[in-house]
């Protein structure tokens, strides 16, 4: 409890112009669809924001053949630098209607509005400025001397960051000129419907851009379609395999961005107030639900206490509820599912014998929440520090030496992400070199720059977005020099 209260400061539902209903957007309209219409709810109140088209097989095929006429006829004969004003118009128009995104982002998600407002939305629409830079220099791009794109690109997302991993698939798609049918994950799908208006308002030829709705059924009828010439997919593992033995064999290009157990090391020597706050941002942000979250945070024992000590207390100032006002910190869970296994699995730290701990909060009572959690006396046998839980749950472990610190940060299956916090340089890039992940953060956590790679290693899946290198998955020609 803090010496005063917040009072509430909601921000307005008004400028979203929700309709009841919404279509698949195929060649440029938006049409019903064939399967069972399914309802989008706010996770924070469970309220039915509008009912949601289903994509059949032959919705699906639809799609794709919308994609290759306009592949064929327009989009791959177009100059870069016509492709580029399109992709810029599409970048403006994102931003102008910001306010309306990231109302819309929160409430079908359930992140903080100030978290859709101020990193969502704006880094969306960054990646749309980044790429359509690149749409008339492919040839300087390291990727041999014309570069040439694959052709339609499937791509299917998660819900953790709807229109950040909308703008992460398509912005390089587009540039490169491929066209693409993309599916949203079944619990957010709203943000992509906007951005199919944008597509319109942003006059971009039909077809070039397909969006279809639906739950697995959907995505697998996609991935697997015979005309479908690069899948790009971000989610569990479990489907990433799945989508990898399914497309095995084929022509298909693919990239996948599955999950992750990133360790957060704090060395002995690092400005704890400010690991504190990398610490919280590494895990707590987005109520956690980051493939690249800070999920295991290693610590070296002479400050274990202490740091701790001081998490827990910034902890207590943490504002958990409504998603739309501004001062909320951590937002709902997006789904029941996710509620119970994040449920489920903190149950199992607790009888497998780690310490848990929540600071004192009053939950919502209708909506789906789960408090910040702190696991402590962990040890990397247990499943907590080898699972990837998706919410706000930290594991605390701790370390004696810099090379135990290394040896228990690589000891994962996963390898997506992971961060240093010490005053030292030169112990910065001796670990940088020694941490088997596609992200090293150095005293801070969770950035996201369209210039910058992002991928993994080892189960956390193959292929690289964002950055000069996110071109490569789009292209036909070689690694990138
Ligand atoms: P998921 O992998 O089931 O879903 C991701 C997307 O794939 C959704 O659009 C979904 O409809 C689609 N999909 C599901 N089955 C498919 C199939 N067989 N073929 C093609 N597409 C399919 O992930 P989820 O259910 O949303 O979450 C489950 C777990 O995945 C989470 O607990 C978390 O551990 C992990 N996850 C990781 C990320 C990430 O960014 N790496 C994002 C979301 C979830």
């Amino acid at each position: 409890m803090g010496i005063f209260e917040y009072a509430p400061a909601p921000e307005s539902r008004s400028v979203v112009n929700l309709r009841s209903s919404y279509g698949l957007f195929i060649d440029g309209e938006f049409i019903p669809g064939n399967g069972k219409p399914f309802k989008s709810i706010s996770p924070a109140t469970e309220e039915v924001l509008a009912e949601v088209a289903e994509a059949d097989d032959a919705d699906v095929d639809r799609a794709v053949a919308a994609a290759r006429r306009a592949y064929e006829r327009v989009w791959s004969r177009m100059p870069g630098s016509e492709r580029g004003k399109y992709l810029f118009r599409i970048a403006r128009i994102m931003q102008e209607r910001s306010r309306e995104l990231a109302v819309l982002e929160s409430l079908d998600n359930g992140k903080p509005i100030k978290e859709s407002r101020d990193v969502d939305i704006p880094t969306a629409a960054a990646h749309f400025f980044y790429y359509a830079g690149w749409a008339d220099k492919l040839e300087h791009a390291g990727l041999g001397p014309s570069p040439k794109p694959l052709g339609v690109a499937g791509q299917v997302i998660p819900w953790n960051f709807p229109l950040l991993m909308l703008a992460w698939k398509i912005a390089p798609a587009l540039a490169t000129g491929n066209t693409v049918v993309l599916k949203p994950a079944e619990t957010t799908p709203l943000t992509a419907m906007l951005f199919a208006e944008i597509c319109q308002q942003a006059d971009l030829p039909p077809g070039v851009v397909n969006i279809v709705t639906g739950a697995g059924r959907t995505g697998q009828a996609l991935v697997r379609h015979p005309d479908v010439d690069k899948v790009a997919f971000t989610g569990s593992t479990a489907v990433g395999r799945e989508i990898a033995r399914s497309v095995a064999g084929s022509r298909k290009k693919v990239t996948l961005e599955l999950g992750g157990k990133a360790a957060n090391i704090v060395f002995d020597d690092a400005p704890i107030d400010q690991a504190v706050e990398g610490i919280v941002n590494g895990i707590f942000f987005n109520q956690g639900h980051v493939c690249c979250a800070g999920s295991r945070l290693l610590v070296q024992e002479s400050v274990a206490d202490e740091v701790v000590d001081r998490l827990k207390r910034r902890l207590t100032t943490l504002r958990v509820g409504d998603p739309l006002d501004k001062n909320t910190d951590i937002g709902a869970i997006n789904s029941a599912e996710q509620l119970a296994r994040i449920t489920e699995l903190s149950e199992v730290g607790e009888a497998e014998g780690a310490t848990r701990w929540s600071p004192e909060c009053e939950l919502p009572s209708s909506g789906f929440w789960f408090a910040p959690t702190v696991f402590t006396g962990v040890s990397n046998s247990h499943r907590i520090a080898r699972e990837e839980i998706f919410g706000p749950v930290l594991a605390v472990l701790t370390f004696r030496t810099p090379s135990e610190a290394i040896e228990k940060a690589n000891n994962t299956p996963y390898g997506l992400s992971a961060g240093v916090w010490t005053e030292k340089g030169s112990r910065i890039l001796w670990a940088a070199d020694r941490l088997r992940a596609g992200v090293v953060w150095a005293n801070t956590f969770n950035r996201f720059d369209p210039a910058s790679p992002f991928g993994g290693y080892k189960e956390s899946g193959y292929g690289r977005e964002g950055g000069r290198q996110g071109l490569e998955g789009y292209l036909q020609s070689g690694e990138v020099a």
